[in-house]
């Protein structure tokens, strides 16, 4: 008797693998793996390594050599978290896997894009870590049935084995989407637009939130929703994303 239902879901797992062969996440063809990309798509996906900005991840030329290195942006720009990562340029099949999130019913995608933010954010996670997702307004929510960010926040909570809190933040007011708006815009049309969950701000305070969103384009909103965190008393705020839009590219 003993060990059995493990080998029953050792047969069932077969039985499915027979069933449904692992497929490529991203063109459907047979893979080796689970949850992951074929040979092919995985050459044509950008994944960022080396060296990075550490404050938004995105790729640098030159070399590791210890220290933080800034992108001209993050020089420029303020920015209320410490340090932050991301898993992809914004390009190519990095933004075809952002959109097919985004937009289509692909939770599928939400398993491996976890594993790649838990590698990106590898240098900047601290144990005790409360994870939580920029959060959507309510009314988009509803027309697009789900948060995407809160999709990967938990699925990068799971693999990193770090609280989850997919409401820590709330929309305080609807803001219009940021498309087509400059830089400058972009920072005005969501300043002070998130708040913390009254309820949830027990969960936070004092301790070391790392925020987690879909694409990092001018910063914007995760400067708002970091805003709302110190604010509210978190000890630091981090952010990872699994997409940054990298200029030149
Ligand atoms: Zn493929
Ligand atoms: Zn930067």
């Amino acid at each position: 008797m003993m060990g059995e239902p493990r080998v029953l879901r050792a047969g069932m797992q077969s039985a499915l693998r027979l069933l449904f062969p692992p497929q490529c996440i991203s063109c459907g063809e047979p893979t080796a793996s689970d949850f992951g990309l074929c040979g092919e798509c995985w050459r044509q996906t950008p994944f960022i390594s080396g060296l990075v900005c550490d404050r938004c991840g995105t790729p640098l030329p030159g070399e590791e050599e210890g220290r933080a290195e800034y992108c001209d942006d993050c020089l420029i720009l303020a920015r209320p978290w410490e340090r932050g990562r991301s898993a992809l340029v914004y390009r190519d099949n990095g933004r075809k896997l952002v959109l097919a999130l985004k937009h289509g019913d692909r939770l599928d995608l939400a398993r491996p894009a976890g594993a790649w933010l838990h590698r990106a954010a590898q240098p900047i996670l601290r144990d005790g870590m409360l994870v939580a997702p920029v959060p959507l307004h309510w009314a988009r929510l509803f027309r697009r049935r789900f948060n995407q960010s809160a999709i990967l926040s938990k699925a990068l909570a799971r693999v990193a084995g770090l609280d989850h809190c997919p409401d820590l933040l709330l929309r305080a007011r609807r803001t219009p989407s940021q498309d087509g708006r400059d830089r400058d815009g972009r920072f005005a049309n969501v300043a002070g637009a998130i708040r913390v969950h009254p309820r949830r701000r027990g969960r936070m305070v004092n301790r070391d939130v790392l925020l987690v969103d879909d694409v990092m384009t001018s910063g914007a909103t995760l400067a708002a929703a970091a805003e709302a965190c110190l604010a509210a008393g978190a000890a630091s705020v981090s952010v990872v994303t699994l997409a940054r839009v990298a200029k030149d590219s």
